[in-house]
């Protein structure tokens, strides 16, 4: 039977007994309009990570790998205070930094990685991060992700971030049925404009950190849930649905401790600094 959403809509692109399969058209048109939905439910969707420039965005996003953006923009701060350019990074002592990145986790790798990023960038770049996605890349410790996180977000160039977020979601909506990241970005990069693809990113991922979550998504109270072919994979009672919610739609802080003022604006708090809660 086909399940009904809120609205008592049929839930859209889910194949039944009789469905007919969704048409190229129809998936391009669904997904157009998920992300219109999404950029009305977070008109305020931007990079979680806190920085001020190139430097401190790839630092960061390296730094990020295997704990939550929070506890990273609860760490940097300390971090770019002593360090604040590649070549002080690049000169520091290995254990003066390990000290300040062990709340982040695998500090020791983490260490090497983001000195030797330091280096890298001095030595072969002249102390500046490149705008390009092919030098990125032989970064220490910069995959692809990093990369287009840097280029769309310091560098003002599309590109679509694939992490756990947004390949739980995607998957969830039907819009690809790939499961390497590589592939999941070109199969979606496909359905929207190249334009839209770094807003698409952050839309998407802001809906996988506050309501779409892994374990229980609070399908109850979701606005794109008539379009969503998984309504129902989580939490349908409205009410239950409203106490999973996560970040300024929960009412607590956020994850930056400096976030924009459109954040702030929309009722969004800023998150603690380290310790403080
Ligand atoms: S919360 Fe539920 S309805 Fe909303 S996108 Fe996720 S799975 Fe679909």
């Amino acid at each position: 039977m086909t399940k009904k959403t809120p609205a008592g809509k049929p839930a859209a692109g889910r194949k039944t007994a009789g469905d007919k399969p969704e048409s190229r058209t129809a998936l391009v048109r669904r997904a157009r309009r998920i992300n219109r939905e999404l950029a009305e439910i977070y008109p305020y969707a931007h990079p979680e990570l806190d920085f001020e420039n190139p430097f401190q965005l790839v630092v960061a996003t390296v730094l990020s790998a295997q704990t939550t953006d929070l506890r990273v923009n609860q760490t940097t701060p300390a971090l770019f205070a002593k360090y604040p350019t590649p070549e002080d990074l690049a000169a520091a002592d290995p254990e003066e930094v390990e000290e300040i990145l062990r709340p982040t986790g695998f500090f020791r790798a983490k260490t090497r990685s983001v000195i030797g990023l330091s280096k890298a960038l001095v030595e072969q770049f002249d102390g500046e991060v490149p705008g390009r996605l092919e030098d990125l890349v032989k970064l220490p410790g910069v995959g692809r992700k990093t990369a287009f996180v840097v280029l769309g977000n310091a560098f003002g160039r599309p590109g679509i971030t694939v992490d756990t977020h947004f390949q739980r979601l995607v998957r969830r909506w039907r819009w690809t049925e790939e499961t390497e990241p590589d592939k999941i970005e070109a199969a979606v990069g496909a359905l929207f404009p190249k334009s839209e693809w770094t807003m698409l990113s952050h839309h998407v991922i802001f809906h996988g950190r506050r309501m779409c979550h892994a374990r229980k998504p609070a399908c109850g109270v979701c606005p794109i849930a008539p379009l969503c072919p998984a309504y129902g994979e989580g939490e349908t009672d409205p009410e239950k649905a409203r106490k999973l919610l996560k970040y300024e739609k929960g009412g607590f802080p956020g994850q930056r401790l400096n976030p924009p003022q459109s954040y702030l604006d929309a009722g969004g708090r800023p998150a603690p600094p380290l310790g403080a809660g």
